[in-house]
């Protein structure tokens, strides 16, 4: 069984619809032994959630929680910082500003689409080569940065389009995925399998078996699993596929973060 989930909003986060309790209760119901939340930080000001996490607030939920479910459930603080070239050395700035004890960095927007809206349909002109090489740039140089613990739900344009991106998943799409994947290793940078939506929006699971089975040939060891759980009912949702192809791709245990430092957890 997977104990913990590493990737979860509340209502300290524009889109989430929980409370900090409601999410801890949900995981105990769930057997949870330990959760981290991961609350949104967007740095692009025309983004309706810009500047929506007030983080003294949630650090004092957080420092709240832990002490309300001491014994029960471990509880994590983390943030899931959004990450475009664009926005320079501000994620970097704000990261060292706080205490935290996890960082997913995602790359949500790519070439003027917002990546979490592409599974309603992509419009007419929408070139998946150009989008996919500037999606893959940007992974990269957030992986080169050394700012996220974890990389949040890669490939994201597969788990959003995975019946187009499978198709195009050739031997120049894998060179590309292998090299942002060694990248990984190589800074000690965890990936994500992150179960959101895989089976009610019939969206892919991000990392999928094929990139695990790779990222573990290249030495990968550091996976966090999370449900990107926005509502209470979907925390550690659709996790027995993530222990399915974790199994797998060869891992017998997943990561955990304290003050940004992983350890493991067995499965
Ligand atoms: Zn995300
Ligand atoms: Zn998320």
């Amino acid at each position: 069984m997977i104990p913990v989930d590493y990737h979860l909003h509340t209502t300290f986060s524009k889109d989430g619809k929980s409370t900090l309790a409601e999410v801890c209760d949900a995981a105990l119901a769930r057997g949870l032994k330990e959760i981290c939340f991961t609350e949104h930080m967007d740095f692009d000001r025309d983004d309706p959630a810009y500047g929506y996490l007030d983080w003294k607030a949630y650090a004092a939920g957080i420092a709240a929680a832990q002490g309300r479910y001491a014994g029960r459930l471990t509880v994590r603080k983390g943030v899931e910082f959004d990450f475009r070239r664009a926005y320079e050395t501000v994620p970097g700035e704000f990261l060292a500003a706080i205490d935290f004890d996890f960082a997913i960095g995602s790359v949500h927007s790519v070439a003027g689409y917002h990546l979490y809206d592409l599974y309603k349909g992509v419009p007419a002109d929408f070139n998946l080569a150009k989008v996919q090489a500037e999606y893959f740039d940007e992974v990269e140089a957030l992986v080169d940065s050394g700012w996220a613990s974890a990389i949040g739900h890669f490939d994201y344009l597969y788990k959003q389009l995975p019946a187009l991106v499978a198709a195009s998943r050739d031997k120049a799409y894998w060179r590309r995925v292998e090299g942002i994947l060694e990248r990984c290793v190589a800074g000690g940078v965890a990936i994500e399998v992150n179960t959101h939506h895989v089976l009610d929006r019939g969206l892919a699971m991000a990392a999928d078996l094929e990139i695990l089975r790779r990222y573990r040939a290249l030495g990968g060891r550091l996976v966090t699993v999370g449900s990107d759980a926005h509502r209470a009912p979907e925390v550690a949702g659709h996790f027995a596929a993530a222990e399915q192809a974790l199994r797998e791709a060869g891992f017998d245990a997943i990561t955990g973060f304290k003050q940004g430092a992983p350890y493991s957890i067995t499965l």
